[in-house]
């Protein structure tokens, strides 16, 4: 029997560096796969249809509601978005570990659906550094850096219901620190347990 894949779920407020943490967790691990959101916000400027997010209208969106298509959904600063469940379906059935970046009230869902999840919270070192990155990405108008910071302040409260916290104040350590936690959780006896048999023909 084969390993079964692990759902790490990465949430952090905005400007906190979880984007940035989770490409450079992706290239370490050969068996991790990204979940791609589908999400009604409009495109940024570098962001591709399809490896970024799959971009879709409210209406799309609000029919895969219905249809029972989302693992777990949620409305962020105003825009809606979601983890396909066939994308996490067609990582457990291949035995890939499932990488999620998604907000405090999608991670909530996924929580009570998922018991063996790891759920893993990014924090800034502080709110000021929050919004010093959040300015210098130069992507957001200065009354959504204000929603983002002020929403900053509720999402950090969430973070006591994480298993493990990273505060990102030098990337490279915030990098291997994620890197331990997913080594660690793949080392857990009940995870390695049902490979045994296999491997000893017990
Ligand atoms: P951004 O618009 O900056 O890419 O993302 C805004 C927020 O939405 C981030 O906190 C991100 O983690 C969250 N997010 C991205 N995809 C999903 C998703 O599929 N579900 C939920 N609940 N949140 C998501």
């Amino acid at each position: 029997m084969s390993r079964q894949g692990i759902l790490f779920v990465i949430s952090a407020p905005s400007g906190a560096g979880k984007t940035s943490l989770c490409r450079a967790i992706i290239d370490f691990f050969p068996d991790l796969r990204q979940s791609i959101s589908f999400t009604t916000r409009p495109i940024r400027g570098g962001e591709q249809d399809g490896v970024d997010y799959h971009f879709v209208s409210r209406p799309s969106f609000e029919a895969m509601v219905a249809e029972g298509a989302f693992a777990e959904w949620a409305e962020v600063h105003g825009n809606l978005y979601g983890t396909a469940l066939a994308t996490l379906e067609s990582c457990r059935d291949q035995g890939l570990d499932v990488l999620l970046d998604i907000d405090c009230q999608g991670a909530a869902q996924l929580r009570r659906s998922y018991s063996g999840g790891v759920f893993i919270f990014v924090l800034p070192p502080s709110l000021e550094e929050l919004r010093r990155r959040l300015e210098g990405r130069q992507t957001d108008r200065p009354e959504v850096i204000e929603r983002r910071i002020a929403n900053a302040r509720t999402e950090i409260d969430a973070a006591v219901d994480y298993d493990y916290l990273i505060i990102n104040q030098v990337f490279p350590q915030a990098v291997e620190n994620l890197k331990a936690i997913m080594l660690a959780e793949r080392s857990r006896t009940a995870r390695v347990l049902p490979t045994l048999p296999q491997l000893f023909s017990l």
